[in-house]
């Protein structure tokens, strides 16, 4: 193996993998280094997908179809073996939903409001964007997720010190504290992979938490 070989496989091992519980609900994203040890210590089957179907596989199918499809490119090789990077892992065992905590955050406000600006709608870059009390703070509104919203500085500023119905302004929707888990966020943050798609369906995804969670 040459050292750039060696390059090409570390970062392929580190590519991400969605991982889904017994019940195919997407509930976490490893590296594939630790996809193919669930996989290698039978913790876990690959998922594929093709034409619309799911099949899932173990470690010696898995390895099987890694051969028997050489032409794909996103595979790591070791003297013995060749095999592919998967996409979606579905664990054998493991069937809860993690309980992960949505944390009251800038980050996840932005996320909360997929960076629309909730007066005017506009879909804005994050640096164009502030975090409005809806009432304002020295009206005794709170800090809380009921009371920020995601704002363009326009808007922002001409609400000013005032309540949305004082501004005449309408919020395009009540915020709420979040009902979904953090690693949802990787559907607004970037692409996902067509296969992850699938799992992350905000319709398939918005499982409402049986707990309150907390904004800290
Ligand atoms: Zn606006």
């Amino acid at each position: 193996m040459l050292p750039q070989d060696a390059v090409v496989m570390k970062s392929a091992l580190n590519t991400n993998v969605l991982v889904l519980n017994r019940l195919w609900q997407a509930v976490n994203i490893c590296t594939a280094r630790r996809a193919l040890c669930l996989v290698f210590q039978g913790q876990a089957h690959v998922v594929h997908h093709k034409d619309n179907e799911f099949s899932t596989l173990d470690f010696k199918s898995w390895c099987d179809f890694s051969t028997q499809h050489p032409e794909e490119t996103d595979a790591v090789s070791t003297i013995s073996l060749k095999i592919r990077i998967p996409k979606v892992i579905l664990l054998a065992f493991f069937d809860r939903l993690p309980r992960k905590e949505v944390k009251f955050t800038r980050h996840n406000i932005f996320e909360r409001d997929k960076h629309q600006c909730q007066y005017c709608g506009r879909i804005l870059d994050r640096r164009e964007l502030n975090l409005d009390h809806v009432i304002p703070r020295d009206r005794n509104g709170t800090t809380t997720w009921e009371n920020i919203v995601c704002s363009c500085i326009e808007c922002n500023t001409r609400k000013g010190n005032r309540t949305p119905k004082e501004a005449h302004m309408r919020l395009l929707r009540t915020p709420r504290r979040p009902r979904w888990r953090p690693f949802l966020m990787i559907s607004h943050t970037r692409q996902p992979d067509e296969t992850w798609r699938r799992f992350l369906d905000p319709t398939l995804w918005d499982v409402e938490l049986g707990e309150q969670l907390s904004a800290n």
